[in-house]
């Protein structure tokens, strides 16, 4: 019986492992998407940029326009202001002069403040595609390095099924099945007593089934928690080493 805890054992040890690989299988694919997610984003920030900035240059290109039609407005009221008959024709070109003259001046304001606002948006696009390409790269590495991750911990994965496999054929059918029960309910299926106490759900043991568990002929159970128990001390091992002993885990 005492070996058939110490396969029962061996077998809690091979779950666990697998469980473990398996939850890493699960945090690859999370953190690719996130980083997708990123790279997502930057692009879309990216097309809105680009958006911005070509509605900026056309707002420009139509001000220059404008800028023009002024300029050519400005040199005919010049031109004019020399064919003035009276003092009145005068006044008034002067008024008309100057008021082109300020509306060119702040139409060549704002055609430079365009200009400036170009300028910026064309380096902050700069920027970050250096950005997308380098999150780009980083993502494409980290897919590669996923896959490659994927495969080998399948493989591990696969290697540990098989020497489960193993020790779980040498345990009696009965106490398998004990152990599945167990352990879809609770998790964990076998826990140590270490001084009395039950290392599934740190319950004293009665006295009676503690004298029971260290002569370790029988599967007993914990009256509290329903989990496999057996006395730590039973299973170290001949050579000193102490068994390993899983986490104990209030229940
Ligand atoms: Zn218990």
């Amino acid at each position: 019986m005492k070996d058939q805890l110490k396969l029962l054992l061996e077998v809690q040890r091979h779950d666990a492992r697998i469980q473990e690989l398996a939850g890493m299988q699960k945090v690859w694919p999370q953190k690719l998407e996130a980083l997708n997610g990123d790279l997502k984003k930057v692009e879309a920030m990216l097309a809105k940029e680009r958006g911005q900035l070509e509605e900026t240059e056309s707002w420009r290109r139509k001000q220059e326009a404008e800028q023009k039609d002024e300029e050519a407005a400005l040199l005919k009221a010049k031109q004019k202001s020399g064919m003035v008959k009276n003092t009145k024709e005068m006044m008034a070109n002067e008024r008309e002069l100057q008021a082109t003259r300020k509306m060119a001046q702040d139409r060549e304001e704002e055609v430079k403040k365009l200009v400036g606002a170009v300028d910026t948006a064309k380096k902050s696009i700069t920027q970050h595609e250096a950005d997308f390409e380098t999150l780009k790269k980083h993502v494409s590495d980290e897919t590669a390095a996923a896959q490659a991750k994927v495969v080998e911990v399948a493989g591990q994965i696969a290697e540990e099924r098989k020497l489960r496999d193993v020790a779980a054929k040498r345990v009696e059918p009965s106490a398998m099945k004990k152990y599945s029960t167990i352990k879809m309910r609770r998790g964990l299926a076998l826990v140590p007593v270490k001084n009395g106490t039950c290392g599934g759900c740190n319950m004293n043991i009665p006295p009676q089934l503690y004298n029971t568990i260290q002569r370790g002929n029988s599967i007993e159970m914990c009256g509290n928690c329903n989990r496999i128990i057996y006395w730590d001390k039973l299973l170290e091992e001949t050579d000193g080493r102490p068994t390993e002993k899983p986490e104990p885990t209030s229940s």
